[in-house]
């Protein structure tokens, strides 16, 4: 065995020997193991039971076995000396943090290798993984590891070096078959390296290097030191010529555990079995307390957790981390105020227990698109289980969900007094069969299926505030949402046909078999997996010639709108569902217009499809209030969980490149999520992505559409043009502007700011803007001609021109004070002039559901659905009749008075 200093030998504590041949002994048993310090090769001269301290730099003499104690100390070959034998491993380093381990391994790497990595690993991981990324040269996918086999795809016999694993996951306990990947890997990649972090379990409770693992790291500032007093970190491993290159590597970069830490850490680990055992036997009963009273618990240790056999055949126990939903941020924030014996901290491990909120404390450096995108719910609570007596822990925990209002007590049917869980009020995201069940009984029908009902949804445009154009070269963009939004509604049919009515296209209706639709060319996305990055051109081009006629060929929008809905439809059928029913599609939106109607049509029709394969499942019905009713949502708001809007985006994002090509997401991000969001495009050395604006206030705007066509790429295209041939002027354009969206983010994330000082800025900003913009090129005289009309006195209003091309449209500021007389009688003048004005606020809700759970006799449809064509049987009236026949103008105050939506 090796430690830093290659000259120590260190050995194994032997076996002892078998008293008897009738009573063989056996090994040393773990927790022997660990309260035994013992290392043959370095006894200590005067026998003292707890290996001292080597407090020194340096040792005199030449030729000894410790020169220097970057490279070597006695405290620290006893400690690793220690782990080595606890692990069960050939090596052990003890270096500085948990961290410090893994910069040791992954300095092993060069420039031109690749790495695959889990999707869902700790923040710290993430980080120095970008950082080489950006600059080290070397190429990391992250992928779902929970899944092995999407791993394969990126495993290269030349290029792949590493594999970074973790399992369970923090905070959501995932499990990663560590076996069946290390199995894979060194089938295809025989040079790559696996490494594991261990931290989550230890090597008391996992040996990953039993299961395949070439490296195993863990921070020891958790549970193998467990009392929160010490940072350090631990690589174990068999293999001599890894273990050549990380002693190498300590040695020369420093980062070995210094001879006092070494010390705590060896005392810590002399603890570690019995703490586990009674750390993780309290989690037990906290996580079985928790699933008892109805909340949403992820332990590896309740019979329901995915994957839960993976982790019994690779580990020894379910770990001391659990976490779990309540189904609403602010009752989960009240929960871990209200505990006492749990205290509020980061990480785990230590024998005190802690509580948590992921998404405010630990993860709050990512974002919350990318929370979202990863399942992390914002209402999840994370609890890392003590050495407390387990009763006091329960005790507390149940005294802080009463006090938070989450339980109530409530006379059982034994007529004992007992906790239930109260159903929040809004946001709730329980488990499927409390949902599945409130779902049943609320609408009073069995067995209802999402097929077998109409579904009313909708989403909003966008408009592009600041930025537009200069976004492509960098510059970062602020859009928001748009009160004209695009409707869907599908109705169930029983003829085997699958139909869509596109309203605004020319009243466009298509019916298909869905028997004769091309199926042979589908690869289907299985539930619960991502749609690859790139389109299936094969089905695309299947439905393109397969599904669809000359006629509907010859007119694109409908066309490219039938494509990108057959697609979806295909390629989401699962189990041999291929549900039969209409479509039908309409906006309050100018269509083409630049202001986001296909990304708002793309959310409406990929919602109605989840919903109707149930790949995606309402939040569950609150409870019926003492007066019968049930209230779906406080207003209806914020009611559909961010998990949910993230599996829509994603599949808006797919309609979208069929509709577009190459879009960027921000308009179905918008449509998804409304309120604002600022983008920057990768590549331009800015910090890149969708950030949400917090906060943002809602503004009235003024949208005119100038009725100019214009082709978007033309502009882009000029403006690259100007951009080469006059790269100092463009680049002092784009440098304005990028100060114009930074000021307009500042401005609208800020509390402090009165409405009116807000108003003005905004004005400002608005005019500035557009004069760079009239100096990129990109104006028209119809534009300049809705400027200075609204900019005339009495206006004097602000407008700029809106989105990269579409149809032209400019955006007009509305201040509050601006009378409603004048407001018309602007509107009035500018339609005089051709104009199309729409007043608008922008800034309100995204994806909207009608809740299924309120007047469920005008939206169920009834088991006796007439057929297609019949629905004037008399017998129900169909949404979808009404929906159809209404007048644009009264379009969206309809939906609205049919009942509480349910809004991301
Ligand atoms: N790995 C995991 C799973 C962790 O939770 C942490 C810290 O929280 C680390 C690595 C990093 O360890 P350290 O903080 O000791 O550097």
């Amino acid at each position: 065995m090796t430690s830093t200093n290659p000259k120590v030998l260190i050995q194994d504590l032997p076996t002892p020997e078998p008293e008897t041949p009738c009573r063989p002994r056996q090994p040393y048993r773990f927790s022997t193991l660990c309260a035994t310090v013992e290392n043959p090769s370095q006894k200590d001269q005067y026998g003292s039971s707890s290996v001292p301290i080597y407090q020194t730099a340096t040792f005199k003499g030449v030729g000894g076995q410790y020169d220097y104690t970057r490279s070597g100390n006695p405290t620290r070959s006893h400690l690793e000396h220690h782990l080595a034998k606890i692990s069960s491993a050939a090596h052990a380093f003890a270096v500085s943090s948990g961290m410090a381990a893994l910069d040791t391994i992954l300095r092993m790497l060069k420039p031109g290798d690749e790495v695959i990595a889990g999707d869902d690993l700790y923040g710290g991981t993430n980080r120095i993984l970008a950082y080489l990324k950006t600059h080290g040269g070397v190429t990391v996918h992250h992928v779902d590891t929970t899944k092995p086999d999407t791993l394969l795809p990126y495993i290269n016999p030349e290029k792949t070096a590493m594999v970074l694993l973790e399992s369970p996951t923090n905070p959501l306990l995932k499990i990663v078959d560590l076996a069946r990947i290390a199995a894979d890997i060194k089938e295809r990649a025989p040079n790559a390296v696996i490494v594991v972090d261990n931290t989550m379990m230890s090597p008391y409770l996992q040996r990953p290097l039993e299961h395949g693992a070439d490296i195993v790291y863990d921070s020891a500032t958790k549970y193998l030191s467990g009392h929160h007093d010490l940072m350090a970190g631990v690589i174990t491993c068999n293999r001599d010529d890894l273990a050549k290159q990380m002693g190498f590597i300590i040695n020369a970069a420093g980062n070995a555990l210094t001879p006092f830490d070494c010390f705590l850490l060896l005392r810590g680990s002399k603890t570690l079995a019995i703490r586990m055992d009674r750390q993780q036997a309290t989690s037990m009963l906290v996580a079985q307390m928790l699933d008892r009273l109805g909340f949403k618990v992820h332990y590896p240790g309740l019979a329901e957790h995915p994957n839960r056999d993976v982790h019994e055949r690779i580990a020894d126990g379910y770990g001391a981390v659990l976490s779990f939903t309540t189904g609403d941020k602010a009752l989960s924030e009240r929960i871990v105020g209200a505990t006492r014996l749990w205290g509020i901290s980061v990480s785990f491990g230590c024998v005190n227990s802690l509580i948590s909120m992921p998404c405010v404390m630990s993860h709050a450096s990512i974002d919350p698109a990318t929370r979202a995108a990863r399942g992390l719910p914002e209402d999840l609570i994370r609890l890392c289980v003590g050495i407390e007596d387990p009763a006091d822990l329960l005790d507390d925990l149940e005294r802080a969900l009463l006090e938070a209002g989450a339980i109530t007590l409530t006379a059982g049917g034994d007529s004992h007094q007992r906790y239930v869980r109260t159903i929040p009020s809004e946001g709730t995201a329980i488990s499927r069969a409390v949902q599945k069940l409130a779902f049943n009984e609320s609408a009073g029908y069995a067995t209802e299926r999402n097929e077998d009902r109409e579904w009313f949804v909708s989403a909003p445009g966008k408009v592009i505030l600041f930025g537009e154009h200069a976004v492509v070269h960098g510059v970062t963009a602020v859009a928001a949402s748009v009160d004209l939004r695009c409707y869907g509604v599908t109705t169930p049919r029983h003829d085997g046909k699958v139909s869509v009515h596109f309203i605004d296209i020319d009243s466009f209706r298509q019916e298909w078999e869905v028997d004769d639709l091309p199926w042979d060319a589908v690869t289907p996305v299985r539930v619960g997996d991502f749609h690859p990055d790139s389109l299936d051109h094969k089905l695309v081009d299947a439905i393109t010639t397969r599904a669809l006629s000359p006629e509907v060929l010859a007119k694109p929008s409908a066309r490219q709108a039938c494509i990108a809905f057959l697609y979806m439809y295909m390629i989401m059928a699962h189990g041999g569902n291929r549900p039969s029913f209409n479509f039908s599609a309409r906006a309050t939106l100018p269509v083409g217009a630049g202001l986001g109607s296909s990304a708002s049509f793309s959310v409406c029709a990929a919602t109605a499809l989840l919903l109707l394969y149930s790949r995606i499942q309402l939040p569950a019905q609150p409870a019926p209030t003492t007066d019968g009713h049930v209230h779906v949502s406080h207003e209806g708001r914020r009611a559909i969980p961010p998990a949910l809007a993230e599996e829509v985006n994603r599949w808006a994002f797919v309609s979208e490149k069929i509709l577009h090509g190459n879009p960027s997401g921000v308009d179905n991000s918008v449509a998804v999520f409304g309120g604002a969001l600022s983008y920057t495009r990768p590549g331009f050395g800015r910090k890149a992505g969708m950030i949400p604006i917090q906060g943002f206030k809602s503004l009235k705007f003024l949208l005119t559409d100038s009725r100019v066509p214009r082709n978007t790429k033309q502009l882009v295209a000029g403006v690259a043009a100007l951009k080469e041939q006059e790269p100092e002027f463009v680049n002092g354009l784009l440098g304005a502007i990028q100060h114009i969206s930074d000021e307009a983010q500042r401005a609208l994330a800020d509390p402090q700011l009165s409405r009116q000082t807000l108003l003005s800025a905004l004005s400002a900003l608005i005019d500035e803007n557009h004069g760079h913009l009239v100096k990129l090129g990109v104006s028209h005289s119809s534009l300049e001609a809705i400027r200075s009309k609204t900019a005339s006195p009495p206006y004097s209003l602000s407008t700029k021109l809106t989105g990269a091309g579409g149809g032209g449209c400019a955006v007009t500021l509305v201040p509050d004070d601006l009378s409603e007389s004048n407001l018309r009688k602007l509107m009035t003048a500018l339609s005089m002039d051709s104009f199309v004005p729409y007043l608008t606020s922008v800034g309100g809700s995204g994806l909207g559901i009608l809740s299924p759970y309120n007047q469920p006799q005008l939206l169920a449809t009834p088991p006796e659905t007439p057929r297609e064509g019949e629905a004037g049987a008399g017998a129900v009236e169909l949404l979808r009749d009404t929906f159809a026949g209404k007048a644009t103008a009264d379009l969206s105050a309809w939906a609205d008075s049919l009942g509480r939506w349910l809004f991301v």
